[in-house]
């Protein structure tokens, strides 16, 4: 059985990265995403993937993205297996590639990985018969969150076309950064990125992103911003300005009248964004937290030839 969104056999065995993915392909996984969320509330396609075997994999710490993975497996009636890194023969010192084997022997079919080292997910795919879904590598991915900050912009604004996304702070750290680059740009959205010097290096070689490190011009004529948390675990240090990066509700005064905000999360509340202003009317956290699962039953249905 097939859930029949868009036209044509989807040919991808694999979500490695946003980058590469043409905008009808975009469009296809957004518009399967939102028939997901019906039959989700509506109790469908409950065994479009009984026969799968999906294998969460997160060696880095994970809260949405893996509790979405596996509550979108499970709605598409797949049976899901934590390798829960902690307590598996990694710490034994078995390799990425042995333990992703080994997954794959006992049945996994389709396999969700985090991993702190950028390519791992190409990695696993080149060296297994897995599919395998990138659940964010290193600084390098994390195309379901720029899937599912995509559809919630689009359902916030009804369409993509010349939005303004201004994305603040850690950006040379950032996969969700790099992933919403790609995938707004391919929309048509507009992407700026805004921080201290040191934590948006680099990009003004992006083509098509605009690059701000002066607070007001990161922020002027934003339609929607997203703040992102120093990435302590890649050895960011905070520059000593960064306070003045803090977004609160008169910060983002400055951006377009009605402007939302935006987090992929987790939060550090008073550090990278006040708690009044992610908990505010502004906010958009809590629907991106709500697409995740359905952005997620599109993605494990295309990868397994579902949809
Ligand atoms: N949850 C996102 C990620 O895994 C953002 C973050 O951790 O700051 O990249």
């Amino acid at each position: 059985m097939t859930v029949a969104v868009g036209i044509g056999a989807w040919s991808r065995r694999h979500l490695l990265d946003v980058e590469g993915l043409t905008r009808d392909e975009l469009e296809r996984i957004l518009a399967l995403a939102v028939e997901m969320r019906a039959a989700r509330a509506e109790r469908r396609h409950r065994s479009l993937l009984e026969a799968e075997v999906v294998g969460l994999a997160f060696y880095e710490a994970s809260t949405r993205t893996r509790v979405s993975f596996e509550l979108a497996a499970k709605a598409l009636g797949a049976t899901t297996v934590d390798l829960s890194v902690a307590g598996s023969s990694v710490v034994k010192g078995e390799s990425l590639v042995d333990t992703l084997r080994t997954l794959e022997r006992t049945g996994v079919t389709t396999l969700v990985l985090r991993h702190g080292s950028s390519g791992a997910a190409h990695l696993a795919a080149r060296t297994t018969g897995l599919r395998v879904v990138n659940g964010g590598d290193g600084i390098h991915a994390h195309p379901t969150q720029a899937l599912l900050d995509a559809l919630t912009l689009r359902e916030a604004f009804g369409s993509l076309e010349g939005v303004l996304l201004a994305i603040v702070g850690d950006v040379v750290h950032s996969r969700v950064a790099r992933s919403n680059i790609h995938c707004l740009l391919t929309l048509g959205a507009r992407v700026r990125v805004a921080g201290p010097p040191a934590w948006v290096a680099g990009f003004e070689a992006w083509p098509g992103v605009e690059v701000a490190t002066r607070l007001e011009d990161g922020l002027r004529g934003a339609d929607a911003v997203m703040a992102l948390r120093a990435q302590l675990e890649r050895g960011a240090s905070p520059p000593p300005e960064v306070a003045a990066w803090r977004l609160d509700e008169e910060r983002m005064r400055i951006a377009a009248s009605g402007a939302v905000v935006m987090h992929p999360g987790p939060t550090n509340e008073g550090v990278e964004i006040t708690a009044d202003l992610a908990n505010g009317p502004r906010s958009l956290i809590g629907r991106q937290v709500e697409n995740g699962v359905p952005v997620r039953m599109a993605v494990l249905a295309l990868v397994a030839g579902a949809a």
